[in-house]
Order: C-alpha cells, then sequence, then structure tokens
C-alpha cells in the first residue's frame, strides 16, 4: 500500500515536468576570461545535443556532442559577448565580458624558459645508476623532460661534476658530458676510471645475433641507428681500445658485419652493419662487467607469427585531454586499442596491453611490459589537444629512432586515408614510448580532443572502429614492405 502510494506520487511529479518548458543548458567551457593579449578569441561552450546555439547573434553549428564554438575578432578595451542556446520553447543566454589589449612590440612575451645553471661539484661526486636510469642531452625541461640520449643499465659508475636541483651533469669521457636525473642514481665508493676494453665475440643466440665486450667494469654508453646501410653505432664512454681481434662467425642472421673504432682517446665505438634494411631492434645491457648487445633476427612477417605490443595513452587520475563535451582521451585511447587488439587477434597476432582498463600506469612499467613480453612490434595510442577548437586539425605520427620513420609514415598513410587533416610526422620524438631500442614502436596521436569537429568523429564509435581498421592497415603495409626490402 504505502509502494502503490509512493509510485502513484513519483508518476504525478513526472507528468508534472513534462508538460513544463525545461531551460537548455549553457556551459562556457572555454573562452570564459577577464583579460586577453590576444585579438583572435575563442569560445567554446556546449548544450544539450539538439538545441540551437549563437554566439553575439551568429548561429553556429552544435556537434552530436553538444559543444559548439566561434572565433571572435577582439576590439582594444571591453568586448561583451552575448552566449545563447535555444530549444524549441525557451532560450538561455549569458554574458561574457573580455577586455583585449595588445601587446607591446617592445614586451613581447618571452618564450623560451631560463635553462637552470649547473653548480660545481668540487671534488667530484661517484655515483652509480639505478634501474631505468637514462641520460640527457641537456638540462632543460619542457613537457617531455630534457632530451633522452637512451636508457643505461643499472650499477654504472659516473663522475658527477656539477649539478641542479634535479640532475647531475656527469662526465662520460675526457670531452663528452651528459645529465642524469638525481632519482636514478646513488653515491658510491666506486670510481669512473677509464679502463682498456678486452675480448669482443659474437654469435647466433636464440632469435638474435649476440655480441659480448669485456670490460673491467661498467661503463656508461649510448646507442643509435643509421640508415642506407642500417647500422647500430654503440659509443662506450671511457675506454679505449685494447681488443686485437674480433672473431666473426658466419651463421649470424642480421649483423652482416662488425668493427671498433676509437673515436675519442677514451670512446670506443662498435659499429655494426646489419644484412637487412629494416632492423627489428636490439637489446644493449650487462651481463656481469661484459657490454652485451642482442640484435633481433627478422620475424616471421605474418601477424599470425608476432606479438605486437598495443599501449592506451594516460588513465586512471590522468585523463589526459578532455573534450569540450567531457570526453576523456584516456577512454578513447582505450578503446581505440581495444578495437586493434580485437583485429589483430582475429588475424592471429598475439597481443600484449600496457593497460585494459581505467588505470594509472608509469611509463617505466608500461615500457618493462613490452620489454619483458618480448613483442616485436609497438604502437602507443593518443589523441592531440590544442589549436584550433573550431577546425579539424588533423592525425600524426611519431618516432625517434629513424630506423622507425618508415613504420610511422605507414600508419599515418593509413590514417590519412580516411579524409583526415594531415597533421604530420614528427622525427626525433622525445616521448618515453618512443625511446626504446628493443623493437620498433611509433605513437599515433589519432585527433584533436579540443577540436569540436574531431572531437564528434572520436565520440563515434563507428568512427573509432575505422581508426583502429585504418592502424591495423598500417602494420600490415610496414610488414609488406619489409617482406619486398633488400637483404645485403
Ligand atoms: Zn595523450
Amino acid at each position: 500500500m504505502k509502494l502503490f502510494y509512493t509510485m502513484a506520487i513519483t508518476i504525478a511529479t513526472l507528468t508534472a515536468l513534462s508538460t513544463q518548458a525545461v531551460t537548455p543548458s549553457l556551459k562556457i567551457i572555454q573562452g570564459n576570461k577577464e583579460t586577453t593579449s590576444r585579438a583572435q578569441h575563442n569560445i567554446v561552450a556546449t548544450t544539450e545535443p539538439g538545441n540551437r546555439a549563437f554566439i553575439n547573434g551568429k548561429e553556429v553549428k552544435v556537434y552530436s556532442t553538444g559543444a559548439f564554438a566561434d572565433d571572435i575578432t577582439l576590439n582594444e578595451g571591453n568586448n561583451i559577448i552575448t552566449i545563447a542556446t535555444q530549444n524549441d520553447s525557451e532560450t538561455t543566454s549569458q554574458e561574457v565580458t573580455v577586455n583585449y589589449s595588445a601587446p607591446k612590440a617592445t614586451n613581447a612575451p618571452n618564450t623560451t624558459q631560463p635553462i637552470p645553471s649547473a653548480r660545481p661539484i668540487t671534488p667530484a661526486l661517484n655515483i652509480k645508476t639505478l634501474p631505468g636510469a637514462y641520460l640527457q642531452y641537456g638540462n632543460g625541461d619542457d613537457r617531455l623532460g630534457g632530451t633522452k640520449m637512451g636508457f643505461i643499465d643499472d650499477d654504472i659508475a659516473l663522475k658527477a661534476v656539477s649539478e641542479t636541483d634535479n640532475l647531475y651533469l656527469v662526465q662520460l669521457s675526457r670531452n663528452k658530458v651528459a645529465y642524469i636525473p638525481k632519482s636514478l642514481t646513488t653515491q658510491t665508493f666506486e670510481r669512473a676510471n677509464t679502463d682498456n676494453s678486452g675480448s669482443w665475440s659474437i654469435a647466433q643466440s636464440g632469435n638474435t645475433d649476440r655480441i659480448s665486450i669485456t670490460l673491467p667494469s661498467r661503463h656508461p654508453y649510448h646507442s643509435w641507428t643509421q640508415l642506407d646501410p642500417t647500422t647500430i653505432c654503440i659509443d662506450i664512454f671511457g675506454v679505449t681500445n685494447n681488443s686485437n681481434w674480433i672473431t666473426q662467425r658466419g651463421d649470424l642472421k642480421m649483423i652482416k658485419h662488425i668493427e671498433w673504432q676509437q673515436v675519442d682517446c677514451d670512446i670506443l665505438r662498435a659499429v655494426i652493419k646489419l644484412k637487412d634494411e629494416y632492423s627489428w631492434g636490439y637489446s644493449i645491457g650487462y651481463e656481469g662487467n661484459n657490454l652485451v648487445i642482442n640484435v633481433k633476427h627478422r620475424p616471421s612477417l605474418h601477424l599470425k607469427d608476432l606479438t605486437i605490443g598495443l599501449d592506451a595513452g594516460h588513465g586512471g587520475k590522468y585523463p589526459g585531454a578532455i573534450g569540450a563535451s567531457g570526453l576523456k582521451e584516456s577512454f578513447v585511447n582505450l578503446d581505440i586499442v581495444l578495437r586493434i587488439k580485437q583485429l589483430l587477434e582475429k588475424k592471429g597476432a598475439k597481443v600484449i596491453l600496457s593497460r585494459d582498463s581505467d588505470v594509472d600506469i608509469s611509463m617505466s612499467d608500461r615500457k618493462k611490459i613490452f620489454v619483458d613480453s618480448n613483442v616485436d612490434l609497438m604502437m602507443s595510442v593518443h589523441n592531440n589537444a590544442g589549436g584550433s577548437p573550431i577546425n579539424e586539425m588533423g592525425t600524426s605520427t611519431y618516432y625517434k629512432s629513424i630506423a622507425n620513420r618508415d613504420l610511422a609514415q605507414c600508419v599515418l598513410s593509413r590514417m590519412l586515408d580516411l579524409n583526415l587533416r594531415n597533421f604530420g610526422l614528427t622525427g626525433n620524438f622525445n616521448f618515453s614510448l618512443n625511446a626504446p631500442t628493443e623493437y620498433p614502436n611509433l605513437l599515433l596521436e589519432a585527433l584533436f580532443m579540443s577540436s569540436l569537429p574531431e572531437e564528434e568523429m572520436l565520440a563515434n564509435p563507428k568512427f573509432r572502429q575505422r581508426i583502429a581498421e585504418q592502424a591495423v592497415k598500417g602494420i600490415e603495409d610496414y610488414l609488406k614492405l619489409v617482406k619486398q626490402s633488400t637483404k645485403r
């Protein structure tokens, strides 16, 4: 009885509500600020999808996400901007007052960050690396951190000669220095000395060609790949050559030949020429004091034989970019990744994910998942932010090592088949998940969360499916490219 009474009241209330006019919502997302020094001013706002919207009396497009925007040219001084939303019966409007004052030519904003100067440490401090350590060229600190030279093994003794708040400047050799985050080092009694190199050996080992260089102690190193012909170079710092030969066995699959070069009195370089035009990655690390480089053989080029790593950017308490309608980048990234996974698995590939739910994972843990799973190839999926909210901004791919340029190009070309704007192919990209040398990798920034037309596309599951399909085609194109490439 009592239950019946409550239900009757609820139905009565609902009936009353449905006959009442509902006011259209209006939420200003961007552009509600008091002052600006830019004449072009973007207003971004949301309402219920299906409503109409007006900015300064001009009707603007309301996307299916409910977002709308316009670009207003401001006059010097106060500008009153009227924003209105309208449904069948009601209008909501709001005024925003923005004061525009043009920047004076003489005091143009200085966008370069002052570089913190390093303070000398006397006497020099003996430190050694901890797991996850990496060297960087400079002490700059933008959103991607200082430019990384590369990861190095733990337990390597280094001499810190100066410091900033977060970094040591270490003397790698007589003429070379690098920065290292203090948090990735510990103090030690060991001293970083110049050593003579011992014997070198090369042999096939499992699915790699394995080079082992005997050293009296662990030394820092820096590696990179060159093209035409594809060559892996490794500088070993604080080492003078005392090796009188390199035995090269005939059964190597990826390495064509190797030679050492003494490029400075205390820098020994290993120059590793590959048989294949395309490298499948290499690992460098110490086994005891032996520096071991494992150069991966070309795998079978069928997806059914490959292990593909997929990384969905952000997650958990880090949503990444948030679109005007509240769409989270972390959600879109994961959804696209899960679709790619399904497509790849249908073709028989084994897929390793860095995350399969809305959780936060550190960059080093993501990298560890892929390295430990011995993936053959890795793609990180993000969506961009910035630029105009009114226009389409475009799709883009990114790589760090030149060895991964063609992979990034293959995926970009397939994304462009969706008639998206080309935001470009970016190289030398200092993103943590582009840094590993162990496997070919790329970053896909599918579209811009901050662009209203692109947010609308990303909010559509059918479009996310098309992005996933194109990403898979891009990977397949790369495998075809490798198949057609020359062996020397
Ligand atoms: Zn992102």
